[in-house]
C-alpha cells in the first residue's frame, strides 16, 4: 500500500523524530511554496536515515531552506506563523514568490502549443519534428515530488501554471493529421501514476489505423525508482505489462523514458525486478537525469549509474543541465563544470555505456549540448552542437561561444567568431 507523507501528515513519517527542528521548519515553510509529497517506498527503502542531511535521495526529495531565497524564505515563515493570517494570505504570498520563479522557461506555455482547425489543443507540446508530447489530464502528479522539478508549477495547483489534455482528447486529431510525427512521448508529472485503464487510452489510439506514422510510443517516468512495484504487486501490475506487450504485437516500439538520478535509487531487489519485468515486454528502457549540485554532481556517480544500468539492459540517453526555473540557483552548476563531470564519467565506461550525450540545455531554441572546450589560435571556446533544434537543419552543426567560467546556462553565452548564434 502506498502512504504519501506531505504537509498535513508528516507528523506521522516513522522517522520524523530524526528531522532537526530546522529541517522541520524548511518542510513546513518551503514545502507551502513548491511542491513536496514522498511516499514510504522511498522513505523506507532509498534513505538512509542516520545520514539523512547528506542523504541524495533526501535531498532529491525532501525541500530544503535554501530552495528559496532568504527574502522569500523569511516572507513565508512570517505569514505561515502569524496567527492572524488566512489561509488566502498563504496562498497569496506563495503565489507571489512562485511568479517570481521563472515557472514556464523557454516559453514553454505559449512557443510550443499547436493547434488544429485552428484552435489550441489542449495538453500537448510539439516542438521538434517528429516527436509530439502528451500530458494526460490524470498524470499530473507523480509518486514523489523531486526538488529540483522543471515542472515544479503543474503540481502547485495554480490552473494558471498547468497545460494537460482535455476529455475530448483533441490531440488524437491533431496526431493522425500530422504524418511527420513519428514519436508520441507520453509524460506528465508521471503516466505510471494512471491505472492500466487510464494509460492505455493514451496508448491504444496509436495502434489503430490511421495511425501508421507513429512508430514510438515513449512514456515517460519515475516510478522505476519511486514506485517499482508499478510493475511487480500492484493490483493493476500485469494489466500494465501485457499494455506494454501489446505495442510490439502490433510492431510498434515502447521507450519506456526513466528518469534515474542517482545509483541509490538502484540499489533495491524491487527495483531490478521492474526493470526484468519491462524489458521481458519487448520494451526498452532508455535513461536521463539532469546534473544536480548536491546530489549527483560527480562524475563517480555517473559512470557507477551508467555502467549499471547498462549491466541490468538499461541504455543511457541524455544527461541534462538543470533548467532556468524554480530554486535552481540552489541546484545548477557552470557549463564547464558540468562538461568536466560528463567527460570524466564517460571515458570510465565502455561503448555501451557511451550512449549516454550531454550535458545537454533544454532552450528555447533546441537541445543544446556542451560538446568541449579548445582554444583555437590562443582563444579559449565553448564547442556547442544542438541535438535538437525547432530547425532540423540546424542539427549537429558546431558553433562557439565565448569560454565563460561561470556561465549556467545558453543566455549567459556569447558567440565566438561569429556575430550570432545559427539559431538566431
Ligand atoms: C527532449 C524533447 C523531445 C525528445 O527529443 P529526443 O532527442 O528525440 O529524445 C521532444 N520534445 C521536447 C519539447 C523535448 O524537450
Ligand atoms: S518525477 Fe519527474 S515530473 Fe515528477 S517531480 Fe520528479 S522530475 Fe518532476
Amino acid at each position: 500500500m502506498m502512504t504519501f507523507y506531505s504537509l498535513g501528515n508528516l507528523h506521522k513519517l516513522p522517522q520524523y523524530n530524526k528531522l532537526s527542528e530546522e529541517a522541520k521548519t524548511a518542510l513546513k515553510v518551503v514545502g507551502s511554496v513548491l511542491p513536496f509529497r514522498v511516499n514510504n517506498y522511498v522513505t523506507e527503502n532509498l534513505i538512509d536515515w542516520d545520514n539523512f542531511e547528506k542523504d541524495p535521495i533526501y535531498r532529491l526529495t525532501f525541500v530544503e531552506r535554501e530552495m528559496l531565497s532568504e527574502n522569500q524564505f523569511q516572507k513565508m515563515k512570517s505569514i505561515i506563523e502569524d496567527s492572524h493570517s488566512t489561509q488566502r494570505d498563504i496562498n497569496e504570498t506563495a503565489n507571489s514568490i512562485r511568479r517570481e520563479l521563472n515557472p514556464h522557461p523557454s516559453g514553454q506555455l505559449t512557443t510550443n502549443i499547436p493547434s488544429f482547425e485552428g484552435k489550441p489543443v489542449p495538453g500537448v507540446q510539439h516542438k521538434y519534428r517528429e516527436t509530439v508530447l502528451i500530458f494526460p489530464s490524470q498524470a499530473q502528479q507523480c509518486h514523489s515530488y523531486c526538488t529540483f522539478c522543471f515542472r515544479w508549477a503543474q503540481f502547485v495547483g495554480d490552473p494558471e501554471l498547468k497545460f494537460s489534455t482535455n476529455r475530448e482528447m483533441q490531440f488524437l486529431d491533431y496526431i493522425s493529421s500530422h504524418k511527420e510525427v513519428s514519436d508520441v512521448l507520453i509524460t506528465g508529472g508521471d503516466p505510471m501514476i494512471m491505472q492500466a485503464k487510464g494509460l492505455s487510452q493514451y496508448i491504444l489510439p496509436f495502434l489503430e489505423k490511421g495511425m501508421e506514422h507513429i512508430k514510438n510510443i515513449r512514456i515517460g517516468s519515475k516510478s522505476l525508482t519511486y514506485w517499482p512495484y508499478r510493475f511487480t504487486h500492484d493490483k493493476d501490475s500485469e494489466e500494465v505489462l501485457s499494455l506494454f506487450r501489446l505495442v510490439k504485437k502490433r510492431g510498434k516500439h515502447l521507450s519506456f523514458m526513466a528518469h534515474i538520478n542517482h545509483p541509490q535509487e538502484m540499489k533495491t531487489k524491487e527495483f531490478e525486478e521492474a526493470v526484468c519485468k519491462i524489458l521481458e515486454t519487448g520494451a526498452t528502457i532508455r535513461t536521463q537525469s539532469p546534473l544536480i549540485r548536491r546530489i549527483n554532481d560527480s562524475s563517480e556517480i555517473w559512470s557507477d549509474m551508467w555502467k549499471k544500468q547498462v549491466k541490468l539492459g538499461m541504455i543511457p540517453y541524455y544527461m541534462f543541465v538543470e533548467r532556468d526555473t524554480g530554486p535552481k540557483h540552489f541546484f545548477e552548476l557552470p557549463l564547464s563544470q558540468a562538461l568536466k563531470i560528463y567527460q570524466e564519467a564517460i571515458r570510465n565506461v565502455s561503448g555501451l555505456a557511451r550512449t549516454a550525450r550531454g550535458p545537454s540545455m533544454s532552450a528555447y531554441p533546441g537541445k543544446v549540448c556542451v560538446d568541449g572546450v579548445v582554444n583555437v589560435h590562443g582563444k579559449k571556446v565553448f564547442v556547442l552542437s544542438l541535438l535538437q533544434a525547432r530547425s532540423p537543419e540546424l542539427v549537429k552543426r558546431p558553433f562557439f561561444a565565448e569560454y565563460d567560467g561561470d556561465a549556467k546556462w545558453l543566455t549567459d553565452l556569447r558567440p565566438a567568431f561569429a556575430d550570432r548564434f545559427p539559431f538566431e
